[in-house]
């Protein structure tokens, strides 16, 4: 049989294994930040619909540009958004790619400030970019120093910012965000996969937007609006940057059934955001229950909790699942991370962790 090994693949690629999260038959899954409420019946029966009505002109490529669907993400981001502001693709995670196609790639460097997002890394990796593993401070926080130092260390074309930060949860401060445009000579994308779970008082950095051309601000539809099976992310930036990524995006990246089920989703935005207060009751929960046990945890801003087991966090994550319960291991030692979710996966994470030794 033929392995990979075998196969002439790049050499930067030799020996690794994907990316992903294990996919397990448990009853509690709180491991991927997924929004744990199914869609409404009511609204499924609109992105139903919204779907069928295209079914017929398969034969013809979709809009290319995603204008109406550009649109209607404009429209939801608010007042003063205009669609040459706004590109969209397959999740977050292709728009990111699709960033460091045109602004990475061979002979450039992206950094992130970890712990963040794994993928980050790994699509440098894929697109042939130099990582730079820039570190957070004290409590998982960034201050513009540590930040501004480690910018001016590496120079690189590419700076990833993660507010909410995952797997840690906290917020930056948009003084930090400014100082890294300002230090940084290349682009700075700031991840807000989380941004609809953020506490009150919490500033985009969509309000930055309008002053810094080589800003970029990434949403998706995954988490909050528990759309993460419909694979809808997107950017908000400077019609200059939207004109860059279409130098390397694939022609029809997102079929006419995305686009449209995504479209059918956004017009039904309160629905399914009203999800979002119930589950950041959770989160708090989640984070006042751990804290009254001893738990170390970060501050959340996000729709997950990180919290510190109290020795090794890959036991822990065990005894957990041994419980029914699944939650992320993202290899910070003594740490785990788990999604907040309905009030009964909260009382069911919360019985299992009685388990734990802390
Ligand atoms: C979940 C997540 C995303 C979302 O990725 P999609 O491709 O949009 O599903 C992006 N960034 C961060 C930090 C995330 O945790």
């Amino acid at each position: 049989m033929t392995s990979l090994d075998d196969l002439p693949i790049r050499a930067d690629l030799r020996g690794l294994t994907p990316y992903g999260a294990p996919q397990l038959d448990v009853s509690v899954r709180l491991n991927t930040n997924e929004n744990s409420y199914p869609v409404p019946d009511a609204v499924a029966e609109t992105i139903g619909r919204a779907i069928a009505a295209e079914l017929r002109d398969l034969n013809r490529y979709p809009d290319r540009d995603a204008v109406a669907l550009r649109g209607d993400l404009a429209a939801y981001l608010g007042a003063g958004f205009n669609l040459d502001q706004i590109w969209a693709a397959n999740g977050s995670n292709e728009v990111h790619q699709q960033l460091l196609q045109v602004f990475g790639g061979p002979g450039r460097t992206a950094l992130g400030f970890l712990p963040a997002y794994s993928m980050h890394p790994l699509l440098a990796l894929g697109t042939g970019t130099r990582w730079a593993p820039a570190r957070r401070g004290v409590d998982f926080g960034l201050t513009v120093a540590e930040a501004v130092a480690q910018v001016r260390e590496h120079r690189p074309d590419v700076v990833f910012l993660c507010s909410p930060n995952n797997p840690t949860g906290t917020v930056l401060d948009l003084a930090v965000v400014t100082a890294v445009l300002a230090e940084a000579p290349g682009m700075v994308v700031v991840d807000e996969a989380y941004a609809e779970f953020a506490r009150a008082g919490t500033v985009s950095a969509l309000s930055l937007l309008g002053d810094h051309p080589r800003l970029v601000v990434t949403r998706t539809m995954s988490k909050a609006f528990g759309f993460a099976g419909g694979r809808l992310g997107y950017l908000a930036a400077d019609p200059a940057v939207v004109a860059a990524v279409q130098l390397v995006r694939l022609p029809y990246h997102l079929s006419a059934l995305t686009q449209a089920a995504a479209r059918a989703a956004l017009a039904h935005r309160d629905e399914l955001l009203s999800t979002v207060s119930a589950i950041k009751v959770q989160r708090d929960r989640i984070v006042t229950e751990l804290r009254a046990r001893g738990h170390r945890v970060a501050d959340s801003d996000a729709n997950f909790v990180l919290f510190e087991v109290g020795g090794d966090q890959r036991a822990a994550w065990q005894v957990l699942l041994d419980a029914g319960i699944l939650v992320r291991d993202v290899g910070l030692p003594g740490w785990l991370r788990v999604t907040a979710g309905t009030p009964a996966e909260t009382d069911a994470f919360l019985i299992a962790v009685e388990k734990l030794s802390s």
